[in-house]
């Protein structure tokens, strides 16, 4: 290593030394002394003992940095890839459990297993034998620490059409860094991340006692109204969980979004979300023959009623959560477009808010009741048999100010036939909006520095979640998948082809972890 030494004067001392000018830098210095050290000029090249002792100091330190820099960054550069590796390994276990709603039990044991194994305290909540809730936590609960809670279900919806799949549903396959199957995104592959996040974080974090907890909640019963899950857990056991927050299921990260800046990564934290009502219309009336001429029949009455719902013009709504993501949405955006978002609800864009809104199918069912026909159902008979009663089933999602009784009565009205019966078949919490504070922060900042230039926008979910249960006990309640998503990864939930690229697994993991750091500091 080339180094321009001046040697100025040799002086006998008792040990031989180094000299250099004080025109030398002390990284110079340094490298001299390292330089020469190990070569035979060492004795040729001398400077005051009290200089050399310093500069042998700093040259151990300067050799520790050295080796214990890229030593601890290899460290982690390895854990990290084990930790993927580990997360593709587990997950692909879990896709191959078929765990449908109302059989999720081994599924829910197998991740009961892995967390002990992780050593995390564990507890067990169950109403019945075949059902499976159960928390993964760093403390036991009863320490009453305030609680941070990562909310999975792991019970998936069915794939009864298989042979469309382009990989069998539960066949866990991976193929060009794509992991396949049922519950990859929704929500299995969510709840593998958390769990490896939290080992990862802990595993890193000081050793010194926490004054939060973390538990990771995994329930069963999401996919069909959650009696045996998380609606169970919060009737019974609220105060065992001293939840301070929750994180749970949400929105994503999407591109594309923002009509001036296609290329600006928006993740959507929902803060409130729309109740759940599921509704069953029913008539009866007289059956018969198929060949008579009947002026009305059961069906022919029901019809009539689903077309008088169907054709009512759903009526814009802006609350304080949807105010608030219009103004963030047209900040954001910027520009001509970002203004006219900005300023929706006013009185000046009134008459085109119908017109911003018509294609944009999500930010539309933020501000309106949605009521949707899902089926419509006679009992099976031959076709030349007039049934004696019909029924039809809305999906209707509320929004969070609408009060339910007096929706049904405006539904009745619109209806206008006192042979329809209504009934409420089931329905989810009303609740309040979490506030955009700390937690919301810390999640925004964690989102940063998974994805550097991300910002976050707090939203109302159009759908029901887990978390309406633990909001409407007022705990704080966040719903985020910290992915970057696109609408045609989206379409596979619910759908064919469920997958998860790995990549997003390892940026799952990574941003779970920065959120643990931001919510436990
Ligand atoms: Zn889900």
């Amino acid at each position: 290593m080339p180094v321009n030494l001046e040697i100025l004067y040799y002086k006998r001392i008792d040990k031989p030394v180094i000299y250099c000018t004080k025109n030398h830098s002390f990284i110079s210095r340094v490298i001299a002394f390292c330089t020469i050290n190990v070569t035979t000029a060492a004795r040729r090249i001398i400077c005051t003992f009290d200089e050399a002792r310093l500069m042998f100091r700093y040259c151990i330190l300067f050799i520790f940095l050295i080796l214990l820099l890229p030593g601890t960054f290899l460290l982690r550069v390895t854990d990290t890839t084990q930790a993927n590796r580990e997360a593709v390994t587990m997950l692909k276990e879990l896709i191959r459990i078929r765990s449908i709603s109302g059989s999720e039990r081994p599924a829910l044991e197998y991740m009961l297993r892995k967390s002990k194994e992780m050593g995390f305290t564990t507890r067990r909540f169950c109403d019945k034998d075949s059902f499976l809730n159960f928390s993964a936590s760093i403390y036991p609960l009863e320490s009453a620490k305030p609680n941070i809670i990562l909310l999975c279900h792991l019970d998936v919806v069915p794939a009864n059409d298989s042979n469309q799949w382009s990989h069998l549903p539960f066949s866990g396959d991976l193929t060009n860094d794509t992991l396949w199957g049922r519950g990859c995104l929704d929500m299995k592959g969510i709840g593998v991340m958390e769990l490896i996040a939290m080992k990862s974080w802990l595993d890193s974090a000081s050793k010194k006692e926490l004054s939060n907890n973390i538990t990771l909640l995994f329930v069963s019963d999401e996919e069909k109204g959650s009696v045996h899950g998380a609606r169970y857990i919060t009737e019974n056991f609220p105060d065992l969980l001293h939840p301070k927050l929750i994180i749970g299921e949400g929105g994503g990260g999407f591109k594309n979004f923002l009509p001036s800046r296609p290329d600006k990564l928006v993740f959507f934290i929902s803060v409130a979300e729309k109740k759940s009502l599921w509704l069953r219309l029913s008539v009866k009336h007289a059956g018969g023959h198929g060949a008579m001429a009947s002026e009305e029949t059961a069906n022919s009455i029901l019809i009539k009623a689903i077309s008088r719902i169907e054709d009512k013009k759903p009526i814009l709504s802006f609350d304080k959560t949807t105010r608030h993501m219009f103004r963030e949405l047209g900040t954001l955006n910027g520009g001509f477009k970002g203004f006219m978002l900005r300023h929706i609800n006013s009185f000046l864009t009134r008459p085109l808010r119908r017109h911003i809104l018509k294609h944009q199918p999500m930010l539309l069912s933020e501000v309106i009741n949605t009521v949707q026909l899902t089926s419509i159902y006679n009992a099976p008979s031959p076709p030349n048999v007039i049934p004696d009663e019909a029924n039809a089933y809305f999906d209707c999602r509320l929004l969070p100010d609408e009060n339910t009784k007096k929706f049904i009565r405006k539904l009745r009205l619109r209806v206008l036939n006192p042979k329809i019966k209504i009934d409420i078949i089931d329905q989810s919490p009303g609740t309040l909006a979490s506030p955009t504070g700390e937690f919301f922060d810390a999640i925004t900042s964690s989102l940063a520095k998974t994805y550097p230039g991300a910002s976050t926008l707090p939203v109302l979910f159009p759908a029901t979640t887990d978390n309406s249960f633990f909001r409407s006990l007022g705990v704080p309640s966040y719903g985020i998948l910290p992915l970057q998503l696109n609408i045609s990864l989206i379409e596979t939930v619910h759908g064919i082809n469920e997958c998860i690229p790995v990549k997003n697994i390892m940026e799952g993991i990574n941003a779970y972890r920065f959120m643990l750091q931001a919510l436990m500091k």
